[in-house]
């Protein structure tokens, strides 16, 4: 059996999907949950491709030549319909796929259709969703996908069978990012502690240069606890980087490191630093106009006060490198 598109950590549930379909128990609307780039459209869409697929009969995968393969794998095939909006999904988004389903299939028995990000839909596109849910004819099965359950509709998810995709362990993770480039293990890891430890979204981060560019940034971080920095110019850097990235990045730093001890002065140093980031952040996402570059440096001159205690931890923990 070769599932080599599908990643190990969504095997399980697309051999359910599998079985489900052969014990013709599918349901007519399934609900995926799991973090951002865990592979949640990309499991739904394999899926609906070896539904369509017309020898899927004698396969676990799609066999990627039939002319149904050709057409899912070109975004074209007409008895699938897609909302994929970086906007909130409207009622007219809805109303574009309730005219899809009138029609009957094209090419086969199917008709299917992925609603990606479902947890961010107004109440009249809920409510029309929500009749093409109730009771549809048979051969049509919708999947909604979410990073999570608690934004959707409980009338909704009562139409809905829910599957949540797991996080895989970091090992997982490792092993699949191995295989997909070659950086080396520290670059891995930081990608992996960046991403919330989603594999695909960690090889994004890697591919796009921004595991690099945190990296340096964090080294700079390092320097500002130990007091060695010239905080203008360091402030003027950040602003100009993936600040909200860097400042959730720090935070998991200070987590880490409060896990890593339990000499009270250490964790105080860090929880206070946890707690500076924090307040960094929230300024840095507050609506009001505040200025950026002050708020930064305000940070910095505040993490420098505090290397005195830095240097204290240092001398009770042996520290890990945190990048
Ligand atoms: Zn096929």
């Amino acid at each position: 059996m070769d599932t080599s598109n599908i990643p190990s950590w969504l095997q399980t549930k697309w051999q359910a999907l599998l079985q489900q379909y052969r014990r013709n128990a599918l349901p007519h609307a399934i609900l995926l949950t799991g973090k951002l780039g865990i592979g949640k459209s990309q499991l739904a869409t394999q899926f609906f491709q070896w539904l369509h697929c017309s020898q899927h009969q004698e396969n676990d995968e799609p066999c990627g030549h039939c002319r149904s393969c050709q057409l899912m794998t070109a975004n074209t095939h007409p008895d699938h319909y897609v909302i994929n909006t970086e906007t909130t999904i409207k009622i007219d988004h809805i109303r574009g796929l309730s005219n899809q389903q009138a029609l009957t299939p094209h090419l086969g028995l199917w008709k299917t259709s992925l609603i990606t990000a479902a947890d961010k839909m107004t109440t009249s596109a809920y409510n029309a969703l929500l009749k093409l849910l109730e009771e549809p004819p048979p051969y049509r099965l919708f999947i909604l996908t979410a990073a999570a359950m608690e934004h959707i509709p409980v009338t909704i998810k009562s139409r809905c069978q829910h599957h949540a995709i797991v996080t895989p362990p970091i090992q997982i993770g490792r092993q699949w990012l191995h295989r997909h480039t070659q950086c080396d293990e520290q670059t891995l890891k930081t990608a992996l502690m960046l991403a919330g430890e989603v594999p695909q979204q960690a090889l994004q981060y890697i591919q796009t240069g921004r595991v690099e560019k945190i990296t340096n940034l964090m080294h700079s971080f390092k320097n500002l606890q130990a007091a060695h920095a010239n905080i203008p110019l360091l402030a003027e850097q950040w602003q100009e980087s993936d600040i909200e990235l860097m400042t959730t990045h720090i935070q998991r730093y200070c987590q880490q490191q409060l896990l890593n001890t339990d000499v009270a002065d250490t964790r105080q140093y860090y929880l206070s630093l946890y707690n500076d980031v924090l307040t960094m952040k929230k300024q840095l996402l507050s609506r009001h106009n505040m200025n950026r570059l002050l708020i930064i440096e305000n940070f910095m001159v505040t993490v420098m006060h505090k290397a005195p205690l830095f240097s204290a931890t240092l001398g009770q923990d042996n520290h890990g490198n945190f990048s």
